[in-house]
């Protein structure tokens, strides 16, 4: 089966069996407990539904083959699916070693939670420099975790040559691919262990879930997360995970609606005097371009840029924005416009965005599926709203 044909049907063949009534959708199964006709048997091997729901169970089986994993799990946020993986594979005193742009509340996790209180450090490197990453190995390295592209600065690393570096070193390799979904790139082709996802963003696509993801190849690894996934109770809902299985349906159509409306845009800002700088991972101009070429079948939804302004005139052209709503998040259909410096990574300190390359007035677009001539409109007047 092709990618969009197992986005509509894996997880919800018709169940023509065991009392089933062929729904064409999985229904909402809200029970949280499931009677036994007999002590020793659990029906159909459901008992209690944090251990396992025939809705989550669904979407498990669609969320992994989406990614061409063995096993899914869903979570209840992306944050959720990172905690379990950290907590079911690391001990106290082991060390990560990560990208230094990743999604801050990564980050904030890491330090705050991991590093704190768990004596769990990590390493912080530019992982396109494959020297960084090799001498940041320590004896306690058990893991190197990447964003690819980052965000907000849209940088690639190679996936399949760390993956190397991980073998050699005995290594967990762990790709967060919230911003390409599994649509433009799987990273367990390229060799990592573990991929995360926050579907709350692509993979649903329609902001109205919370939720996240993990996929994994290895049996042994599998059951350690869901073995801890129970234990901490870190689930998706069922309401959730009906949510997420209708919204993947579509997920093949939207990133490549997200696509071309992202490059036509990327070809209006490059052209446009009060932009200084572009930052698309399908632009020639992008440092990691031919990397892109071979690791993702596409180049996505996101895009940052600089405007030729300082703060006050960057906000004003954001608050001029009729269709691009300014908030938090991506990977809806609606688009979406935000200032990192002030939102979405506010809690970075002003010389750890300066060392990450990260300035104050970028700007990062969450590009929807919206007409884009309309989309174009907007952004001209409130690029002419600038100076009024
Ligand atoms: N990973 C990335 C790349 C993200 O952008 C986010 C959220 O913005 C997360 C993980 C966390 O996901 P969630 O908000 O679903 O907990």
């Amino acid at each position: 089966m092709k990618f969009d044909t197992r986005a509509i049907h894996v997880g919800e063949e018709p169940n023509f069996k065991e009392g089933g009534m062929g729904d064409v959708v999985v229904p909402i199964h809200l029970s949280s407990t499931f009677a036994r006709a007999e002590v020793d048997t659990p029906t159909q091997g459901y008992e209690y539904s944090r251990t396992q729901n025939p809705t989550r169970k669904a979407l498990e089986q669609r969320l992994a083959s989406l990614e061409n994993a063995q096993y899914g799990l869903a979570f209840s946020s992306g944050m959720a699916a990172e905690t379990t993986l950290i907590l079911s594979l690391l001990k106290e005193g082991d060390h990560i070693i990560a990208f230094d742009d990743l999604y801050g509340g990564s980050k904030r996790l890491f330090n705050r939670l991991f590093k704190a209180r768990f004596n769990i450090h990590v390493t912080y490197v530019d992982a396109r420099d494959l020297n960084a990453v090799q001498a940041a190995i320590l004896k306690k390295t058990k893991m190197i975790w990447l964003e690819t592209p980052t965000n907000p600065l849209l940088k690639i690393c190679d996936i399949e040559t760390i993956s190397e570096i991980c073998k050699k070193n005995e290594l967990l390799l762990v790709v967060d691919n919230t911003f390409m979904s599994p649509y433009f790139q799987n990273p367990l082709k390229w060799g990592a262990d573990v991929v995360v996802h926050s579907s709350t963003k692509y993979i649903n696509g329609h902001s109205d879930s919370v939720g996240g993801s993990l996929m994994i190849n290895n049996h042994e690894i599998f059951e350690h997360l869901k073995f801890m996934q129970n234990a901490t109770g870190a689930i998706l809902s069922p309401f959730d995970s009906y949510m997420v299985l209708r919204g993947s349906k579509t997920l093949g159509i939207r990133m490549e609606k997200h696509q071309t409306n992202a490059l036509k845009i990327c070809e209006f800002l490059e052209k446009h005097p009060k932009v200084s700088k572009v930052i698309y991972p399908g632009l020639k101009s992008h440092p990691e371009y031919d990397l892109t070429n071979t690791q993702m079948s596409g180049f996505g939804g996101m895009i940052s840029f600089e405007l030729n302004a300082d703060l006050h005139k960057t906000k004003k052209f954001v608050e001029s924005l009729k269709y691009f709503l300014i908030a938090e998040s991506l990977g809806g259909v609606e688009s979406l416009i935000e200032i990192p410096s002030l939102m979405t990574h506010a809690s970075l300190t002003a010389d750890d965005r300066k060392q990450i390359g990260l300035s104050d007035n970028l700007i990062r677009l969450s590009v929807g599926i919206e007409d884009s001539e309309d989309l174009l409109q907007d952004l001209d007047q409130a690029f002419y709203r600038i100076d009024t």
